[in-house]
């Protein structure tokens, strides 16, 4: 079967090559993939920054069909739908795994990374781990629910916003447009869409946002105080690469207000102890999320509450993705069609 792996010196790209699978283990499914879209992290394993993974099958937002399952599996039938997913398996047993925060087992598997993943003709997963998509939601947007929404959903939950209240979004890009129908069309927030770019914010616009501020034109801290009545917004989630959207995220909180980081720039940000102490206001990261915040996203999705903006492409192309996802070319996600 095709598969697009790291490369034996890590350049940022990926070879296409053929790779034969090993047997499945009796808690596995062999899925026929269906999807895998592109993802930033991917462009990062591919070019070792994360570590030097050469010949790991890239991609953890893939969709694929059951093809087989070992002799002990019970979640699985042949057929199913399911997800391969950047949280590929925990160890089942630590505080994390049991308390309903797994994505910080210490021992976690990622896919795409440290086992193989789904940008590939088939792959192998481990059974209770793999997500279903419902009936109703198209694979090809499953594929981006599998990484970026429940990424964005689970900020939007760890930032305990409730409805009627203000939540900032910075970052009106591939996260980001997730984040804002989430926060809208899920929690009923009024959201507000911050970026420097004008074409992102007016489509944040019409994907939902309440109102769009052009940070490159306007201070959005001054801006966000002046909305909520001087005092500030109750959540932010920074989906934004840059540092200042980190702190601006925090300055624009209402005392008690919860900022969440989601995007992951190689970068510290500064944070006012005064201001923290005084305010009250909490800083927290989100990481991808559970296989039971997948399901839920899944279901917001197949409801047709929040709608991906994704495009298709063959396996072959994987590079010239890469090339255009540097260059910021692309709205939405590339996803690897593996059923023509
Ligand atoms: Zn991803
Ligand atoms: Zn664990």
């Amino acid at each position: 079967m095709k598969a697009a792996v790291v490369r034996q010196n890590p350049d940022g790209y990926a070879d296409v090559v053929e790779k034969k699978l090993r047997p499945l283990k009796a808690n596995e499914a062999l899925l026929d993939m269906e999807y895998c879209g592109v993802c930033h992290t991917d462009l990062h394993v591919a070019a070792g920054d994360y570590g030097n993974m050469a010949g790991t099958v890239l991609g953890h937002e893939g969709i694929g069909i059951v093809k087989e399952i070992g002799d002990d599996v019970t979640s699985l039938t042949i057929g199913d739908r399911v997800s391969v997913a950047w949280f590929f398996e925990g160890c089942g047993h630590c505080e994390y795994c049991v308390s309903g925060n797994e994505t910080f087992c210490r021992e976690v598997k990622n896919a795409g990374y440290n086992v193989d993943g789904g940008m590939a003709e088939q792959a192998i997963v481990t059974a209770d781990y793999a997500v279903k998509v419902p009936e109703g939601l198209d694979p090809i947007e499953a594929s981006s629910i599998t990484c970026a929404g429940v990424t964005t959903y689970k900020a939007i939950k760890v930032s305990g916003i409730k409805p009627g209240q203000w939540l900032v979004v910075f970052g009106a890009g591939g996260l980001g447009n997730l984040a804002i129908q989430y926060a809208k069309n899920v929690f009923n927030a009024k959201v507000i869409a911050v970026d420097i770019n004008q074409d992102k914010l007016n489509l944040a616009k019409t994907i939902g946002a309440d109102i769009i501020i052009n940070s490159g034109e306007v201070n959005p801290v001054d801006e966000i105080k002046k909305l909520t009545g001087g005092l500030g917004a109750e959540a932010s989630v920074v989906c934004a690469v840059a540092r200042v959207a980190f702190e601006q995220a925090v300055a624009c909180l209402k005392p008690m207000g919860q900022m969440v980081a989601v995007a992951l720039p190689n970068t510290d940000m500064t944070l006012s102890v005064p201001t923290t102490v005084f305010d009250g206001v909490k800083v927290a990261g989100s990481l991808v999320g559970t296989r039971e915040d997948l399901k839920e996203a899944f279901q917001f999705g197949a409801e047709g509450k929040v709608k991906p903006i994704v495009a298709t492409r063959k396996l072959e192309e994987i590079n010239d993705i890469i090339d255009e996802m540097k260059a910021g070319k692309i709205e939405g996600r590339m996803v690897i069609d593996f059923t023509k």
